[in-house]
């Protein structure tokens, strides 16, 4: 799975075959450095393994001697402010950042004192334009490319702010794909209930409480909604929910 190569200061492939690979005869001088630097958008529904694919492309450059800078919202409380984790286990410090910040001045910050071969973005969603634009800044002005994971929609299918602008302003587009229960391509992500009951209303960010999210096919994701007491998504099936009673 892995595919990692390097030149003396640079990394051109990460984790995973749908990862970004610049051609090898591209000339890797101090001076286009700043031209190839590209910002990329790993986007997915829930659980597709975003984290994971993060913390194993940032293990990619740690294991090379390069150093890259981790950046997490400090919306993101799954494992508290300042930390990246995945469902598998993996986890690793990351620099959170709030709204007021700037991501490209705590980089430069971060560059001056010792270079950075990439930035890695987790929860992407909930950056705000001006975060994105930063990003492009990072790419553009620094040289360094940055790569940044997040869902695409919403519980309700609007995009996130962040996802918006990723997806606008990105050079590169991947998608992390996976599955519904029924087999298809999950592109949808439902926002249920303690009883496994899809919820149709409310704020697009939550943190804490009952909620749950889980990835489906947009099919699937319609009859929810639409279905509300009766959803077609065999949640007690999975075994998502053993005290789901609908
Ligand atoms: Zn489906």
């Amino acid at each position: 799975m892995l595919n990692c190569v390097s030149s003396s200061n640079f990394v051109t492939t990460h984790a995973g075959t749908q990862q970004p690979i610049i051609p090898q005869s591209i000339p890797r001088t101090e001076a286009n450095l700043t031209r190839m630097a590209k910002l990329y958008f790993y986007y997915s529904a829930m659980n597709a393994g975003k984290s994971t694919a993060l913390l194993q492309a940032a293990y990619n450059y740690r294991e090379r001697g390069l150093r890259s800078l981790l950046l997490t919202p400090q919306l993101n409380t799954r494992e508290g402010a300042g930390t990246i984790s995945s469902r598998i286990g993996l986890k690793t410090e990351a620099i959170a950042f709030s709204d007021a910040d700037s991501l490209f001045e705590i980089c430069r910050k971060e560059h001056d004192e010792e270079a950075v071969a990439c930035v890695f973005v987790d929860e992407a969603q909930f950056l705000s334009r001006q975060h994105v634009y930063q990003l492009s800044e990072i790419a553009d002005a620094l040289g360094i490319p940055v790569l940044a994971y997040g869902l695409r929609t919403d519980f309700q299918g609007n995009l996130f702010e962040g996802s918006h602008h990723l997806l606008a302003w990105s050079d590169v587009l991947t998608e992390i794909k996976t599955i519904c229960h029924c087999g298809s391509k999950a592109t949808m992500v439902l926002r249920i209930d303690s009883n496994g009951r899809p919820i149709r209303g409310g704020d697009q960010i939550k943190v804490g409480g009952n909620e749950s999210y889980v990835s489906v096919c947009r099919r699937h994701f319609k009859a929810g909604l639409a279905n509300k007491d009766q959803p077609e998504l065999p949640f007690e099936e999975l075994g998502l929910f053993p005290g789901g009673n609908h």
